[in-house]
This record gives C-alpha cells, structure tokens and sequence, in this order.
C-alpha cells in the first residue's frame, strides 16, 4: 500500500481518547479495565482508514471492537471517522501485528478480521502475510473457543496462498467463496471495505474464507 506521510499523525493519534497506548498494560483485561462489560471482543488487523470497523462497532453494539493497524498516517482517517459519532465499544491501538501476543491473553479474542491484507507477493516475505502459517499460531493463542478468522481479498494468488496454510498452521476451513459478491449466503451482511468497494468497483471478484483452529 503506497502511503502519504501526513505531518503530525504520530502525536495525534497517541494523544486520541480512541487510541490505546501501552497497550501491553491490559494483556488479558481488556473487557474489564477498557470496555468496562463482559461482551466478545472482535479485532480488525491492518483496519487501514476504518470504515469497516466503525461500520460493525455501530451495527453492533454488544460486542467490543479493536482496531489495529500499524501506521499513523492511515489510522489517523479512522481517528477523524469516529471524532464526530464516539463509539464506546471501539478502539483502536496502533501497532504491528507481530507482537500481538504482547497485547492479548489466551482466548481473550472472540472474532479476527483480515480485510486485504498485504500480499507480500515476494516468496521471500511469505511469513510477512496476515493469513500465513506464522501468524495464524499467534491467532490461535489469542482466539477464544469458538473463536474464528474472516479473511477477504481480491487477489487471488494471495487467496490461494491463505487457503494452503490453512491445514499445515493446525486450522479449518469452514466456508468459503472465490466471488463473494455473487455468494449470497456468504454475502449476507458483509461490510465493504475501503479497498473492496474500490476492488470491486473496478470488476475483480472478491475471495473470502472463514476458518477455525482444528481443536480434533
Ligand atoms: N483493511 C483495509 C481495507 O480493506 O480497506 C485496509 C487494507 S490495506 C491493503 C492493508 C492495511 O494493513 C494497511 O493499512 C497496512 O498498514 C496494514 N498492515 C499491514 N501489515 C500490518 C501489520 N503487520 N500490523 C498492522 N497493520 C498492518
């Protein structure tokens, strides 16, 4: 993803009342200390500017929401989303998925969402991509059972990929679409992304999958 530096999105978005910072501190509390409830806490990984996130959080109420991405300069967009309509069952930490275990407990985690991810398409940074075999064994240590991971894209090597790791990470498929869009089990109630309405708006065909730790 090309990315504009946008001068001073470092500061506000660690000085943001919809940012968690230091989010280490409340590895395993986070319903208790954070969203002050027992609802599930489902989290968006690499959310970019937020319309999917902030789209569920108001659909749904009862269920906490995180949002997670890396840089500033993308998160800040989010930031000025919610600024005029506050969600309290949504927030957002800046960060890079690699160190998600730094940040969540065993099974504190009810839902992932991965929503065009990076495809990393050198073979070389393979372990770099959200659905490789790497991070779904972070995942798993954060999902709670039951726990699942929704993964969309339009690029289908990047699909194919993420379907090939499924079994060798220790997981299962549960459903899965290569045309979402035309998919209407699957289809129902999907939130677009940024990147899937410009995706999809330019005729490719959206892949999703839906899968779960293989617990047999
Ligand atoms: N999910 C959004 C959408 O569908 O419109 C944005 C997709 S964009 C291609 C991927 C986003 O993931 C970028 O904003 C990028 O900064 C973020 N990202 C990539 N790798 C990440 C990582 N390891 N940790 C956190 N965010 C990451």
């Amino acid at each position: 993803m090309r990315l504009k530096n946008v001068p001073g999105s470092r500061e506000a978005v660690a000085a943001s009342d919809f940012v968690v910072t230091e989010a280490e501190r409340y590895k395993g509390c986070w319903k208790r200390d954070i969203f002050a409830n027992d609802n599930p806490i489902y989290t968006e990984i690499g959310m970019g500017k937020g319309k999917f996130i902030t789209t569920l959080a108001a659909q749904n109420p009862d269920i906490n929401y995180i949002g997670i991405e890396k840089y500033s300069s993308v998160l800040i967009r989010a930031i000025e989303k919610v600024q005029a309509d506050p969600l309290p069952n949504l927030k957002f930490i800046r960060m890079d998925a690699e160190d998600i275990e730094d940040i969540f407990g065993k099974g504190e985690i009810g839902r992932i969402y991965l929503n065009f991810s990076d495809p990393w398409p050198k073979d070389r940074h393979a372990k770099r991509r959200l659905p490789s075999r790497r991070f779904l064994g972070r995942f798993a240590n954060i999902l709670a059972d039951g726990g699942t991971i929704e993964f969309k894209t339009d690029n289908r090597d990047m699909f194919d990929f993420a379907l090939e790791e499924i079994e060798p990470a220790g997981w299962k498929l549960l459903a899965s679409t290569f045309d979402l869009h035309n998919d209407p089990k699957m289809n129902e109630g999907n939130i677009m992304t940024e990147y899937e309405e410009k995706f999809s708006a330019a005729g490719n065909p959206i892949c999703k999958y839906i899968i779960a730790p293989d617990k047999e």
